[in-house]
């Protein structure tokens, strides 16, 4: 049994971050040196990058992203969808997950290891802060083990410290997306008791952060990312994934410099078993046993390795991005049912969320019947009472007027007095009256409600239903007054 200070070797059949006894051993990634390396570290602060700036950068007078939740408003990219737009959604993140599917059969786990904020932030930030007050891994794994010191409890403070004020800061654009920088900057300014949904919103998301990035880290995408245990069902042997070579690199072992044969005369494939690519793993596993679910596709490996065969003048890629037929020496397909239907399923979804999108309007409209009797039969007329709400979208007021397309003549209206004004990003309801000639009454009809701006830029048109009476009760009554009337 593995003693608790010493780290298990990597096995398939437990996680290597949980030692024998069961207590977790903390994993010190040596670092990599290589181009994916760079190239990650440059699309981790492009990241990074983009995140910071979605709240600060204005399109059509909002930020482009903006979930205005006090106001029931998504602001995306100059869209704005009212809470009655929130239908829109599941176009939106049914086509986010089909674009995943269809990324993750072509290129493996390509999001977890290049742009999931998880990566992005551990890699690029707590784990830089890490590196930069403690050193490399092997003075990290001294650290660990040393006595506590003042030195290291001055170390290992600071390195908290920052951990937490990086995770306030966090917490802090988080919410600026839902409250935006102005808000935020003020509730900043003022005392925590003025919004205290938002303290403890932002408290408790750094806290969940700290923990995270402190401690939980690679845990997170091992035991508890559900889109890390899907890969098995997404991914297949045509799938680009970080794999190891077996069919060069074995038998491997160590062996005198510039030879393929060890000590005792057997040839060895071009894998040294210098054990570089187990230790720049951020999960702490074994790539050359095989593909498995804890690999994050994170490259590090693949640049370790690179980095050992240009040291022994082997060609590089004992280790690469290729599928599981690849590495066996076969030919990868890109075209396969899974890619296909995938494909399918992203465009068709992309097709629909882009119709969709082009039928949201600056405002929106409803038309309800009124609570009670559904219609009134007085001496002259049968009437409906509707209640209009209307939506402004829009920063600025809007003037509604109001029409009834294709009625009857003789239909009267009332109570919606138009121009009805609205003001920027309000809701107003307004009743609506409308009254038929009970001798015009022949039964249910449709009706058409057209609802438009003053200056006619859009026209909602909403469908109710006039009803009353059974209409030859209505005639039985007015033969029975005419009659009573001549006698
Ligand atoms: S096996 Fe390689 S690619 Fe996978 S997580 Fe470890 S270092 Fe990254
Ligand atoms: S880094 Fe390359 S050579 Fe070294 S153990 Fe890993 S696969 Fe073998």
């Amino acid at each position: 049994m593995a003693s608790p200070g010493k780290a298990p070797r990597p096995s398939l059949d437990s996680v290597t971050t949980i030692r024998e006894d069961g207590s977790r051993l903390f994993l010190h990634p040596s670092d990599a040196r290589g181009r994916f390396t760079r190239w990650r570290r440059s699309t981790g602060w492009l990241l990074i990058a983009v995140y910071l700036a979605l709240p600060w950068i204005p399109v059509g007078g909002h930020p482009a992203v903006f979930l205005d939740v006090a106001a029931r408003r998504f602001h995306l990219f100059g869209y704005t969808l009212a809470f009655q737009d929130i239908w829109l959604l599941f176009f939106l993140i049914s086509g986010l997950g089909f674009g995943l599917f269809f990324v993750t059969a072509l290129l493996g786990r390509v999001w977890c290891g290049w742009a999931c904020p998880q990566t992005v932030f551990l890699d690029h930030v707590y784990r830089r802060i890490e590196r930069w007050l403690e050193g490399d891994a092997p003075a990290r794994r001294a650290l660990d083990a040393a006595p506590w010191t003042a030195g290291k409890v001055v170390r290992r403070a600071a390195k908290q410290v920052l951990f937490a004020v990086v995770s306030l800061a966090i917490a802090h654009l988080f919410l600026a997306y839902f409250v935006s920088i102005p808000e935020l900057w003020a509730m900043m300014h003022a005392a925590p008791a003025a919004h205290w949904g938002a303290f403890v919103f932002v408290f408790v998301s750094a806290a969940l952060l700290y923990f995270n990035f402190a401690w939980f880290r690679e845990q997170l995408c091992i035991v508890v990312c559900p889109y890390g245990r899907m890969q098995s069902v997404l991914i297949d042997d045509h799938s680009m994934v970080i794999g190891y070579d077996e069919k060069r690199g074995e038998p491997r072992g160590p062996r005198p410099a510039g030879l393929n044969v060890n000590a005792a005369g057997d040839t060895l494939g071009d894998c040294v078993a210098c054990n570089r690519c187990v230790q720049v793993c951020p999960t702490g596993i074994d790539i050359r046993q095989g593909l498995q679910i804890e690999c994050i596709g994170c490259a590090a490996c693949i640049d370790a390795c690179d980095e050992i065969m240009a040291k022994v003048k082997k060609p590089a890629g004992l280790i690469r991005y290729d599928s599981l037929e690849g590495l066996a020496g076969r030919v990868t397909r890109w075209l396969r049912p899974r890619t296909a239907v995938y494909a399918l399923l992203l465009l068709v979804g992309a097709g629909v969320a882009t119709w969709a999108l082009s039928t949201v309007r600056p405002a929106n409209a409803g038309v309800t019947r009124m609570a009670g009797a559904p219609y009134f039969v007085d001496e002259q007329y049968v009437r409906n009472q509707f209640l209009v709400r209307l939506v402004n979208k829009r920063d600025v007021p809007v003037r509604f007027t109001l029409a009834l397309p294709g009625s009857p003549a003789s239909m009267l209206r009332t109570g919606f007095e138009q121009p009805v004004e609205v003001a920027p990003l309000g809701e107003r309801v307004s009743p609506l009256v409308v009254r038929l000639p009970r001798t015009e009454f022949r039964g249910v009809f449709h009706l058409d409600v057209a609802i438009s701006d003053e200056e006619g830029s859009f026209t909602l048109v909403r469908g109710v239903e006039f009803v009353g009476p059974d209409p030859e009760l209505l005639r039985e009554e007015e033969r029975e007054r005419a009659e009573g009337g001549g006698r």
